[in-house]
């Protein structure tokens, strides 16, 4: 007998993380940190740093992505709460265009397989199926991941266009 099992996914929550704003290579490596650091939460891995062209308006800098796979026993709710605060110390200033520039942005993208439509909660974040620099970070650290509704994260990396996402060198 060899290899191992594949891993279950089921009990991990999965963040996407970008910033483009004053020095989003630190912006993002800190959040890293910070996640690990959520009461009862643990980060169990995270993808390389990626940079993206800008979604939405194109007068802005380009993005530093990556995601990260954390182990927690919080609610979704308690992890979006505790998103917001990580957001906030790193001064996100809300209100500005809609994907406009941002020091850091957390998304959560996935929990378990769960899914969640309340009004200020949509998970499997609805964005994330066809979001390249969502996916190929994804894809690095977990390709057999299943987005509920969706498939797997491989199969829709290869369909989306994966145009100005490329790791970058130092991460
Ligand atoms: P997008 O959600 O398309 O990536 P964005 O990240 O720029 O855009 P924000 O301004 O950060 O959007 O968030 C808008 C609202 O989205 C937040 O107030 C939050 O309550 C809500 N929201 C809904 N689902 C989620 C989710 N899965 N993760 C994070 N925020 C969410
Ligand atoms: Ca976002
Ligand atoms: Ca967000």
């Amino acid at each position: 007998m060899s290899g191992r099992r594949p891993t279950d996914h089921s009990k991990y929550a999965w963040i996407g993380l970008g910033s483009n704003l004053q020095d989003p290579v630190n912006q993002v490596r800190t959040a890293l940190v910070e996640l690990d650091a959520i009461p009862d939460t643990h980060l169990v891995r995270h993808s390389r740093l990626y940079r993206s062209a800008p979604m939405g308006p194109a007068d802005q800098p380009d993005y530093i992505n990556a995601v990260a796979m954390l182990e927690t026993t919080l609610s979704p709710r308690g992890l979006l709460d505790e998103l917001r605060a990580i957001e906030s110390r790193h001064g996100r200033v809300r209100g500005g265009p809609r994907w406009g520039p941002r020091t850091l942005d957390l998304d959560l993208l996935l929990f378990g397989e769960r899914r969640i439509a309340q009004a200020d909660l949509t998970v499997p974040h609805p964005g994330l199926h066809v979001r390249a620099f969502v996916l190929y970070p994804l894809v690095e650290i977990a390709p057999d991941l299943t987005i509920p509704g969706h498939g797997r994260v491989r199969d829709l990396a290869d369909r989306c266009d994966g145009e100005g996402v490329e790791p970058l060198d130092i991460s």
